[in-house]
Parts: structure tokens; C-alpha cells; sequence
């Protein structure tokens, strides 16, 4: 479970075999698993919970960026106004956990079952056998 986790949310790993990126580019998705058919998809506004992941991310480290000027205030320190590296920084943390966000809310699509595969099954469901291959 640990392996997977950290294969799909670091590496963009397909949350079922793994074999194959979720990711086209930066952090699009593509469609479907090309190795073991799961669709991505999981139709409209599903993506919010990425969104949600990233956004309550970037505030967290906002949080402990506010916290740690508040108590030793190495920006002040050095001439600055804190609000925008603090705003910035946040940003940027927000940028870099895109990703792995959406990722990790891919992998909770998947273990609940709000995913497909491409016979049109839930993800939760195991997925359809290939056909044993003729013999001759
Ligand atoms: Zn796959």
C-alpha cells in the first residue's frame, strides 16, 4: 500500500499497475492506462479534489512561513516586507504540490471506485481478464 502510494503520488504512477505516467506534460492527465485500461476520468468537477489537496497545501505552508516570521522574522531581518515572500513562497508551494496533488486525489478515486475501466466497470471492481489466446 505504502509502495503504491508513493509510486502513484510521486512518481505519476498509474494508481492499478503502475507500469504507465498518468501525466501528459506538466499535469495534464491523459486518458486512459495504455498498460491495464483505467480511465482517468472521472467526469466533470472531479478534479475539485486536487484542486482542494493544493490549495489547503499552499495555505498550510503559508500558515508555518506566517509562523515562523511571527516568532524569529529572518524576512524582516534582512530588510524585507514579509507579506510578499510569504505570498510568494506560498504560491510557488502551491505550484510544486500540483501535481503530486493530483495525483494523490487519483488514488482516492481509484481505491473507492469512482474511476473506470475500459469495459466501463468501477475501479473497485476487478478489472476483465484478457482473453486467453487461441491455441494453433
Ligand atoms: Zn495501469
Amino acid at each position: 500500500m505504502l509502495r503504491r502510494f508513493a509510486r502513484t503520488v510521486w512518481l505519476g504512477r498509474c494508481p492499478s499497475c503502475g507500469q504507465t505516467s498518468m501525466f501528459r506534460g506538466l499535469g495534464s492527465l491523459v486518458e486512459a492506462c495504455s498498460a491495464c485500461g483505467l480511465r482517468y476520468d472521472a467526469g466533470e468537477g472531479a478534479s475539485m479534489g486536487s484542486i482542494q489537496i493544493g490549495y489547503v497545501a499552499g495555505v498550510k505552508f503559508a500558515l508555518i512561513l506566517i509562523a515562523v516570521e511571527l516568532i524569529w522574522g529572518p524576512i524582516a531581518a534582512v530588510g524585507l516586507d514579509p507579506l510578499l515572500p510569504i505570498m510568494a513562497l506560498s504560491t510557488l508551494a502551491t505550484l510544486a504540490v500540483y501535481r503530486p496533488s493530483k495525483a494523490l486525489w487519483v488514488l482516492v478515486l481509484f481505491r473507492f471506485g469512482w474511476l473506470r475501466w475500459s469495459d466501463g466497470r468501477p475501479s473497485d471492481e476487478p478489472r476483465e481478464t484478457p482473453p486467453l489466446p487461441l491455441a494453433g
